[in-house]
């Protein structure tokens, strides 16, 4: 089964499109509707609702790796590979760290 993110956090969908559009990554925002949720991050810090939309690899992420710094509550950082969305990295964000630890257990 296959979990995409605007279904399962469409509020986060509308946030990030209007961050990524205000900085002008339009390419990037227009992603976000269609990136699938593989995996959260499993460090076990309870405020962590990372997750990742493409799969983790073994080690570091392979290619042109920059990372978005975005105007949230808590912090949100969006991983970019080769000009895909391939992990958004978010702390302190209450509301998605009970959704996202509710999807996967
Ligand atoms: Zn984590």
């Amino acid at each position: 089964m296959t979990l995409t993110l605007r279904e399962c956090l469409p509020d986060l969908v509308t946030e990030l499109e209007a961050l990524l559009r205000a900085e002008n990554e339009t390419a990037l925002a227009e992603q976000v509707q269609f990136l699938e949720i593989v995996d959260r991050c499993r460090c076990g810090d309870r405020s962590c609702a990372t997750i990742y939309t493409a799969p983790k690899p073994d080690g570091a992420w392979r290619g042109d790796l920059r990372n978005i710094l975005l105007n949230t509550d808590g912090l949100t950082v969006l991983d970019i590979l080769d000009e895909r969305i391939v992990c958004i990295d978010m702390l302190d964000r209450d509301a998605i760290t009970k959704k996202v630890h509710k999807l996967f257990p």
